[in-house]
């Protein structure tokens, strides 16, 4: 079964061997040995220098780590503003309401673009904001929000910019020499390659100096002190460590996010044009979409769960539309261990379902 939603994602075998290493304990040099290489090689992804940036580990799903970045990253006397244009945002909205945290939102059509005009004019009109929360690459629709814009916005103000890149981290540019950029929060099982269970927060050594804790289990600034000191509060999810390890090994010798990049663009290009020739247009200009996945109009006549069916007998999962745009269109990722053949086989299912 080949997978085509959003994560988890299908794996190299060289990714799914390493989980069969040895059994570790958490405790012992070992783990503090994988945990090391982990949160270095994270920094490295993007080149950072690990004078300024670090990478927290956490047992979590994506979630967990934007939740984590969340909670820690806007002060007690801090105020957010969450731009929200899908499921995503919306996601991040909920959890400053868990928390207590002050915050508006500035809510989208989950088809549009953030409006730099109107956000640039709700932080202007209250001065009390500090941060300003967005999603990277927006995976309700495929959308890929323009944060160089938004991080400009933010540095004129002198606020702090969060943000979610869950679906990006590994294969879209994020500028961390943007002097507003606090905080990325990301995965193991996106663009990264890995399994499920391990994410982590690439943050801001000053910003982590000046982090809240609201939160028990998803601390951010303890989990820093503490991996910083090759400890670990809890259990951690050793064998998605190993998959997280060797998933950035295998990236590193493919070449980098660069080499990522242009992969995924080449696969959603192929998807793209295969789709438009049966009568199935994308949802978003290619200009305003990530490599990493796409939305689709469902044809005419199919619904999702038929077209899934149908795709699923032929070995390929995909994806619904979420909330209330399952009954308007469908999304495919080409994140993970996919080719170009095995695009050209999901085509080919396509073709045979439209006849
Ligand atoms: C997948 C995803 C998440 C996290 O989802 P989990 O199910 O917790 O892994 C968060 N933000 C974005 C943009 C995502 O695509």
């Amino acid at each position: 079964m080949l997978l085509l939603n959003p994560g988890p994602v299908t794996l190299t075998e060289r990714v799914r061997n390493s989980l069969l290493q040895t059994d570790l304990c958490h405790r012992e040099s070992e783990f503090f040995d994988l945990q090391e290489e982990a949160r270095t090689r994270l920094v490295e992804v993007y080149g950072l220098d690990p004078q300024q940036w670090q990478a927290v580990l956490m047992t979590g799903s994506g979630t967990a780590a934007v939740e984590s970045m969340t909670a820690a990253l806007v002060p007690q006397n801090g105020k957010l503003l969450v731009v929200e244009n899908g499921v995503y945002g919306e996601r991040i909205a909920q959890i400053a309401t868990q928390y207590g945290i002050a915050h508006e939102t500035l809510k989208h059509g989950w088809m549009d673009a953030p409006d730099l005009a109107q956000i640039a004019a709700r932080l202007d009109a209250d001065k009390s904001f500090t941060h300003v929360a967005v999603i990277h690459h927006e995976t309700t629709t495929g959308r890929l929000n323009d944060i160089a814009a938004l991080g400009a916005i933010c540095r004129a103000r002198g606020l702090r910019l969060l943000v979610d890149g869950v679906s990006s981290f590994g294969a879209e540019a994020i500028d961390f020499a943007d002097a507003s950029l606090d905080a990325v929060a990301a995965t193991a099982n996106k663009c990264l390659h890995g399994v499920p269970g391990a994410s982590f927060v690439i943050v801001r050594r000053a910003a982590l100096a000046r982090a809240a804790s609201r939160t028990y289990y998803l601390d951010l600034g303890r989990l820093a002190r503490l991996q910083d000191q090759r400890n670990t509060p809890f259990t951690p999810s050793v064998h998605a460590y190993y998959a997280l390890v060797e998933a950035l090994r295998e990236l590193a010798d493919e070449g980098g996010w660069h080499a990522r990049h242009a992969r995924y663009a080449a696969l959603a290009e192929q998807v793209r044009a295969g789709l438009a020739a049966r009568g199935m247009a994308s949802v978003l200009p290619a200009e305003q979409s990530s490599v990493v996945l796409r939305a689709y109009r469902l044809p005419d006549g199919i619904g999702y769960p038929q077209l899934h069916d149908a795709l699923k007998a032929r070995g390929f999962v995909i994806y619904a539309g979420q909330g209330g745009l399952s009954a308007e269109l469908f999304r495919i990722s080409t994140m993970g261990n996919i080719h170009a053949a095995d695009i050209e086989r999901l085509l080919d299912g396509f073709s045979e379902l439209m006849r």
